[in-house]
């Protein structure tokens, strides 16, 4: 029932003397019904004032919602829907940039039992197509950012019968504005009580290695998101006065269920900035401004942010954890960051969309090393297994694959979306397989070590791809860098380097060397790039995840 605070969640009301001691006493607690709507939002209603989302647009014009009209909102876009006839279990897009639509077309599609597909607003007609047949949506929520992009797709998407816009859109007869459309509709919307094992979201992978894969999460994926949210993104810390922000856009399972949804959860609030591409001026002033006392980059932001040299005008005092993940942090990023958010921790968390958050870094309780990524999350059972056999037979520091215990961990996918065979070769032997490589110590801290489908094997050595790139990210020339293995005849594969300059640098063959040499002193000798290529900028993913198979294509 709303109200009911689910005791396990809020473990940081306790004193804890150990991370290990934390571990062990850490029981999921997962009710026989469970709804994420009436957590997330309605729960927190009768609180009339208590704030949920600061919304702000590139023009600066801000509004701010409560907990309560959120409520009101989603049960009048959930009586609008139903209408409609949205059903249970049916699909519906999610597709603006952060702005309050997004957080209440979510709600509304799980106050219906229905499931919400969260997508980029960087996809064009293919890849919204793409995703949104593959689900066969029957509804979609879009903004001016990409109505015209839904309009392309929609010419094959026969199901979707219901389009509602928000903010400036020159509307077809089939669209409507959503605004208009729940105006009529009530307040009280009674949310479909759902089990937790009911679908929720399905949400598409990155697409980094291939064709993206839709997620199909249950409704107690939000409770397997908040040991770590508050250990890692939190270091076992609420506060009154507590502010979420995080620049990456609410389509990734990290932004959306690692800071926007698990804070909302607590009755906290997050910004809602809606300012187009990522600036990292704009985002000193934001943490500022706001008195952002969380704040989750991804790597790329934060390489950005430290490309930003006059830094000492902005007083982010207020922050306090700063979390980042998605790809290898490196030490160069971590250093930086510690240094220019004085007093603030910075954590690395690992996870991925089918498995999400499943190690972290908590400082508070456990000292950070070098190199890992930290310690499996309460809750969590994390093992690296042999990858040929997916056997737990591998030692400590030695490299395996990354795996998490399948069954009663409410964080892990139900299956693949239409991919059966997918989901066979993810999940064996009671372990979900990360396809990524890595390693475990004795003290259970994992390292990452990189994909199953990226390492180099050169002279017999394996190379991970990132370790290389951050060190090539620390000399001061170089803004960013991407490492791919080339075939050799000597030694079968040999890395090779593709990096972009900082501005006012200049490619030249002594900085070639300069770049080799710095590598070689930090790294084993067999690991510095053997080929240098400077390039303007390096295939991505809309979550600025470097492509390194399409540089091996190039
Ligand atoms: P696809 O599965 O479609 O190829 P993807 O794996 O990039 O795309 P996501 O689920 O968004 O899609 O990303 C999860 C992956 O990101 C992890 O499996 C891992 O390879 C990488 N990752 C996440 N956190 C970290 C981290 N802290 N360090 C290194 N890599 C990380
Ligand atoms: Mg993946």
């Amino acid at each position: 029932t709303a109200g009911t605070r689910l005791d396990a969640y809020h473990f940081y009301d306790d004193e804890w003397e150990s991370y290990e001691q934390l571990r062990e006493s850490f029981e999921w607690e997962v009710p026989d019904r469970f709804n994420m709507a009436t957590y997330v939002c309605d729960r927190w209603a009768e609180d009339k004032g208590r704030v949920a989302l600061f919304a702000e647009d590139e023009d600066g014009n801000t509004a701010t919602y409560t907990f309560w009209q959120l409520r009101n909102i989603t049960n009048q876009l959930a009586n609008h829907l139903r209408e409609r006839g949205v059903e249970p279990g049916d699909r519906i897009g999610v597709n603006t940039p952060q702005r309050p639509a997004a957080v209440i077309a979510h709600v509304a599609c799980w106050k219906l039992g229905a499931m919400s597909v969260p997508l980029s607003t960087l996809f064009g007609p293919d890849a919204v197509g793409y995703r949104l047949a593959d689900c066969d949506a029957v509804a979609a929520v879009v903004d001016e950012s990409n109505a015209e992009t839904l309009r392309e797709a929609r010419t094959d998407l026969p199901d979707l019968e219901t389009v509602l816009t928000v903010g400036d859109v020159d509307r077809r007869d089939d669209e409507t504005d959503l605004w208009d459309a729940i105006e009529d509709y009530s307040r009280e919307f009674e949310p479909v009580e759902t089990d937790p094992e009911d679908d929720a979201v399905l949400i598409y992978t990155s697409g980094t290695t291939g064709d993206p894969k839709g997620v199909r999460h249950a409704h107690r994926m939000l409770l397997g998101h908040l040991p770590l949210f508050i250990t890692t993104f939190g270091n076992v810390d609420l506060q009154a006065g507590d502010v979420f922000w995080t620049p990456a856009e609410w389509a990734w399972i990290a932004s959306l269920f690692d800071v926007v949804v698990p804070a909302l959860f607590y009755g906290k609030p997050v910004v809602a900035y809606n300012g187009g591409q990522f600036d990292p001026e704009t985002a000193f002033d934001l943490l500022e401004r706001y008195g952002v006392t969380n704040f989750f980059a991804p790597p790329t932001a934060l390489r950005m942010m430290m490309q930003v040299e006059e830094t000492d005008g902005y007083d982010v005092g207020s922050l306090r954890a700063i979390a980042s993940g998605g790809e290898s942090l490196g030490e160069t990023i971590a250093d930086w960051a510690g240094e220019t958010f004085d007093g603030a921790v910075v954590h690395e968390g690992y996870g991925q969309t089918e498995a999400n958050l499943l190690v972290g870094e908590c400082t508070a309780l456990a000292e950070s090393r070098e190199g890992s990524m930290g310690l499996p999350g309460p809750g969590h059972e994390i093992a690296i297994v042999d990858p040929d056999t997916a056997e737990a037979t591998v030692e400590s520091g030695e490299v395996g694959e990354i795996a998490v215990r399948y069954e009663n961990d409410p964080v892990c996918f139900k299956e693949y979306w239409n991919k059966p065979a997918k989901t066979e070769r993810k999940v064996r032997n009671g372990w979900l397989l990360t396809e990524d490589l890595g390693t475990m110590d004795d003290d259970g801290y994992v390292s990452f070590k990189s994909r199953k489908d990226d390492v180099i094997i050169s002279a017999g050595y394996r190379i991970g791809p990132e370790e290389v790139e951050d060190s090539i990210a620390g000399h001061d020339a170089v803004a960013d860098a991407a490492v791919i293995g080339v075939p050799d005849d000597e030694r079968g594969e040999v890395p090779k380097a593709f990096v972009v300059l900082s501005s006012g640098r200049n490619p030249s063959d002594a900085l070639r060397t300069a770049i080799r040499e710095h590598v070689r002193e930090r790294l084993a000798k067999y690991e510095y790039p053997r080929e240098i290529e400077f390039v303007d900028e390096l295939p991505k993913t809309a979550t600025g995840k470097v492509r390194r198979a399409s540089l091996e294509d190039s």
